[in-house]
């Protein structure tokens, strides 16, 4: 049996950092459980300690309380369910972890949720990472200059105004042309948490679209199994559509737009649809498809290749008829024949895909598919793709033509002179095309860069727009 040992609130030396007035914020804490616990909580208290954070010795000094549980026996559940609401009467602002965070009653509800619904936060044991990622969250370690050389919302490479949120690392499918799973291993997601802090920083420093990355966002937290997170006060599940409804609520705090990337249609993504039609979350979709018939797709073992692409296709258009739709395909896939490389042209005519790239297919070297029969020779494979673009470059000309004459939004990217180089919710920055906006008539309205203006559109080719402001 654990021997039971609270420790009440932890006083302790504050961090050199914390030695700036006023700088760093205080933390309690409550250790409760057995050694195994303890020495939980000693490595969250070093954690924190070397972010900067002091320890309270009162629940009056402390701005937020961490309270480490025990739920072995049922005497230790009371103790540790009488602790946390002690803290949440004295303070308030309780993160609970350890091993009463993972129990659950009779029905399958978690213990403490059901008891003290008001704790920020609930984590099982040995949980470093997830504990620190809610006090970030609730209580943001302060930036300080002369200790921190990088800035909360870190060193980005994009233009201010806009930047990139990888959500997850890794793949757990094996397409037959893809190495990326055996250089970066299975999916791995982020916690929620961590992503939405880093949004939220990103929208803090000027970012005004964030653009949602993976090797496949449809799969977000099914290596977590969606397990819940907390943002806000309220738990969220490590789940595609969660994230974009919270990201979407987030960025329209700050004016900004949330684009998504490398989605794969499954059935799921259909409630994603109706998120954007409030000019947040932009209607654009960027689905690598690949291909379109069956055998190739099988041959290709891709995602989602049971889905029928293009009844989704058309249900997403028909719930929002400006959804752009951006794809990638392969041409000369081995074993592809020219009747599969037809199906492939049929479905593009159909499916009228706005924003195309196509690749001949490039044996790269440990892909399983270079084992595949009957490889396509190297000019075929060259010559299907140009085809294949020409017809694409048709649908786009038209697509785009249809346009003319209507009032959309631009991101303003560039001022050259005195127009500007802009992008809509139908282009991705470096891989779609751009609006190319002539200054505005009124000598008091300017286009300035990063940010957000209403243009109509006079003309267009096969890529870009043309548009006054
Ligand atoms: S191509 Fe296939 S295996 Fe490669 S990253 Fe994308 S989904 Fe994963």
């Amino acid at each position: 049996m654990p021997s039971i040992s609270r420790i009440p609130v932890v006083s302790a030396q504050p961090a050199a950092v914390s030695a700036l007035p006023g700088a760093a914020p205080k933390v309690g804490f409550v250790s409760l459980g057995c050694p195994k616990a303890l020495v939980d909580s000693e490595q969250i208290l070093t954690q924190l300690r070397a972010e900067g954070y002091e320890t309270a010795s009162s629940y009056d000094g402390a701005d937020l309380v961490i309270v480490n549980t025990c739920g072995f026996i049922d005497a230790a559940v009371q103790e540790s369910l009488d602790a946390i609401g002690e803290a949440l009467a004295e303070n308030g602002k309780v993160i609970v972890t350890g091993c009463l965070g993972a129990k659950k009653d009779g029905n399958g509800d978690d213990i403490i949720m059901k008891v003290h619904p008001k704790v920020l936060a609930v984590t099982g044991p040995h949980a470093l990472a997830e504990v620190m990622d809610s006090v970030h969250l609730h209580l943001p370690k302060p930036h300080a200059p002369f200790f921190d050389l990088v800035p909360p919302q870190g060193i980005k490479l994009t233009p201010k105004h806009y930047a990139y949120l990888k959500i997850s690392e890794g793949c757990n499918h094996r397409c037959s042309f893809c190495i990326i799973p055996s250089m970066r291993g299975d999916l791995v997601s982020r916690p929620i948490a961590e992503l939405m802090l880093e949004a939220e920083n990103l929208f803090k420093a000027g970012v005004k679209e964030l653009l949602v990355i993976s090797q496949d966002t449809s799969a977000y937290g099914v290596d977590v199994k969606f397990r819940s997170g907390f943002w806000n006060g309220r738990p969220v599940k490590t789940h595609m559509t969660q994230l974009v409804e919270i990201l979407g609520q987030l960025a329209a705090q700050y004016g900004a737009w949330v684009r998504l990337h490398y989605v794969y249609p499954y059935p799921h993504v259909d409630q994603i649809i109706p998120l954007m039609s409030g000019g947040v979350i932009l209607p654009y979709l960027d689905v690598p498809l690949q291909h379109a018939h069956p055998d190739v797709l099988k041959r290709m073992k891709r995602p989602a290749s049971g889905e029928k692409n293009i009844e989704r296709i058309q249900a997403w258009r028909a719930m929002n008829p400006d959804l752009t739709i951006r794809s990638t395909f392969i041409a000369g896939f081995p074993g592809e024949t020219e009747a599969e490389f037809d199906y492939l042209l049929d479905f593009i005519k159909e499916a009228q895909i706005d924003r195309l790239g196509c690749f001949a297919y490039s044996p790269v070297e440990g892909a399983t598919a270079n084992l595949l029969a009957n490889p396509v020779p190297e000019e075929v494979r060259e010559e299907r793709r140009g085809r294949l673009m020409m017809l694409q470059e048709d649908i786009s000309r038209q697509r785009l033509k249809a346009k003319i004459g209507k009032t959309i939004r631009v991101l303003i990217d560039k001022v050259e002179g005195s127009g500007g180089v802009g992008r809509s919710s139908a282009d991705a920055p470096e891989i779609d095309g751009v609006v190319y906006v002539k200054a505005p008539f009124e000598p008091h309205k300017k286009l300035v860069v990063g940010e957000f203006f209403d243009v109509t559109v006079t003309s267009a080719d096969a890529h870009d727009l043309w548009a006054a402001a």
